[in-house]
């Protein structure tokens, strides 16, 4: 017998620093809902290549998908286990984030990580945000949303979020380079779902961003 969804999936996609994350939990946490973010599990694929010293680059890519083919990965509440070792703490670092974008361009690596991530989300109730929701992992979402906001005002608000870790051009240049590269790679690439919402969040407050998915998600269960 088919067993009864626990609720919809919400897919939020959208470039880095677009208030995703932060959004996507407060949305599933107002619904009664689980997050999935999915940003991280591609960040913990990187720290593990990093910590086994594997070189990032084009002629290795064989190696790197070989390595990661030992890497259990699962995800507890948002925490992120690698061989049941708690990553979490470890994978928003400038290292990760130098490499990332490379790792996640890589067909091998979306291939172990989306059908994950589809696992993960099979039940419904779920809320996942990253890059390629709505077109990859869960194309019959039942909303979608493509969060965006001003190059300006996303540098800010990474700024913010990494609690100066990070001076604000170096950030500028990050996001720059990891948008480009997530819009142009062949698999999986940053690209709103043909049926996503657009929700420009540059002059919303993030109370005022949930509020607007929330009362979506509740018009779409309620029909
Ligand atoms: O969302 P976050 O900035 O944590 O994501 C880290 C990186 O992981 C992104 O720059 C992107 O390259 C990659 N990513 C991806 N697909 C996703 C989520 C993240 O390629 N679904």
């Amino acid at each position: 017998m088919e067993q009864k969804r626990k609720g919809i999936i919400i897919a939020i996609d959208g470039p880095a620093g677009a208030g995703k994350s932060s959004v996507a939990s407060e949305v599933a946490q107002k619904l009664g809902y689980s997050h999935l973010d999915t940003g991280s599990m591609y960040r913990g694929a990187t720290y593990f290549l990093i910590k086994r010293n594997i070189p990032m680059e084009k002629e290795n890519e064989n190696q790197v998908l070989d390595e990661l083919k030992k890497m259990k990965i699962d995800m507890i509440d948002n925490r992120i286990l690698i061989n049941e070792e708690d990553t979490t703490p470890f994978i928003r670092t400038k290292e990760v984030e130098k490499f990332v974008s490379w790792v996640s361009s890589l067909p091998g690596v979306r291939k172990i990580l989306v059908q994950k991530q589809r696992e993960i989300a099979r039940e419904g109730g779920f809320v996942l945000d990253g890059r390629d929701i709505g077109t990859q992992v869960c194309p019959d979402a039942e909303l979608k949303i493509f969060l965006s906001a001003s190059p300006e005002i996303r540098v800010k608000r990474r700024y913010l979020q990494l609690k100066g870790k990070a001076e604000l051009d170096f950030i500028r240049k990050d996001l720059k380079r990891r948008d480009e590269y997530d819009k142009n790679r062949k698999a999986g690439p940053l690209q709103p779902a043909e049926d996503a919402i657009f929700l420009d969040s540059s002059h919303l407050t993030r109370k005022q961003v949930v509020e607007k998915i929330v009362r979506w998600a509740q018009e779409v269960i309620e029909n």
